[in-house]
């Protein structure tokens, strides 16, 4: 099939109760490990790139992965740009084909977020790409994008009505204490925040910084209104661990295509599982 936007595929899930799984991608190995998961399961999916993924292989190079993998695919498939604060990147990514964009202003001033929001809706829209925006800021490391934790804010209800209503975005990332990268320790969720969110604008949510919550808190999410869930970190960690589990099992075999395949193994399974998790299996 060819690439979907955002816009079907999570409005569905928003009215339905369940959130489709956005996989940050690293190589065409990972890409496909993507790809198939969602066809074992029969869901809908999104393939993310980091900008700095973007940057690495150049955008015509994961274009051409992705035409050849999802073309054959039966499965709802949208790629998507991730957190990304350069407008030109942005653009270039809308003109290779990605079918969805995140700007990410979230550290600028409010009034300045919406309009770089703003401004990226209107280069998207009218070629059919979907756009999300963040506001408040989630904690941790995402790509460059570096937030302490004393700089951390949630975003603000009233601020996020305003913003969504201006901006319209086809999804909204509000920072409501999920944090990327590793969970050191417990995190606090402001569930009140996402629930009065949801329930005041009309974009489906994305929920970021997914890796190392409990099955319990992604459910709850959702149930909220998490139509998105972003899952980038664990496939970082099974896609070197996956390598290097084999290699130190199988440590005088140097056959390049078994550990590639046992990599793929590792990411699938995650996938998977997290796709069965999210609710999203059989929902094509
Ligand atoms: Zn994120």
């Amino acid at each position: 099939m060819p690439l979907e936007n955002m816009n079907a595929m999570l409005g569905k899930a928003a009215g339905a109760g369940y959130a489709v799984g956005a996989f940050n991608i690293l190589d065409y190995n990972s890409t496909k490990a993507v790809v198939l998961a969602a066809e074992e399961t029969n869901a809908p999916v999104i393939i993310q790139t980091s900008a700095k993924t973007v940057i690495f292989w150049g955008a015509s190079a994961i274009i051409s992965w992705i035409r050849q993998l999802a073309g054959p695919s039966r499965v709802p498939i949208a790629l998507h740009l991730d957190h990304c604060k350069d407008l030109d990147l942005i653009e270039e990514c809308i003109e290779s084909g990605w079918t969805s964009v995140m700007i990410d202003a979230s550290s600028k001033p409010f009034e300045e977020n919406l309009s770089l929001s703003r401004k990226v809706v209107q280069m998207a829209r009218p070629k059919n790409v979907t756009v999300e925006a963040e506001l408040g800021a989630i904690v941790g490391v995402e790509d460059d994008i570096h937030v302490k934790q004393q700089d951390s804010h949630l975003a603000d209800s009233d601020q996020a009505i305003k913003f969504c209503e201006d901006v319209e975005p086809d999804c909204f990332a509000p920072a409501i204490g999920t944090a990327h990268g590793v969970y050191k320790g417990v995190p606090k969720i402001a569930y009140d925040l996402l629930e009065e969110i949801a329930a005041k604008i009309e974009a489906p949510i994305a929920l970021h910084g997914g890796t190392g919550l409990a099955d319990n808190v992604f459910k709850k999410c959702i149930s909220l209104g998490c139509a998105k869930v972003n899952i980038s970190t664990q496939l970082k960690y099974a896609f070197i661990d996956g390598f290097v589990a084999y290699h130190n099992a199988n440590n005088i075999e140097y056959n390049p295509l078994k550990v590639i395949d046992a990599q793929f193994d590792a990411l699938k399974a995650g996938i998977v599982e997290k796709i069965n998790l999210f609710g999203s299996s059989g929902k094509v």
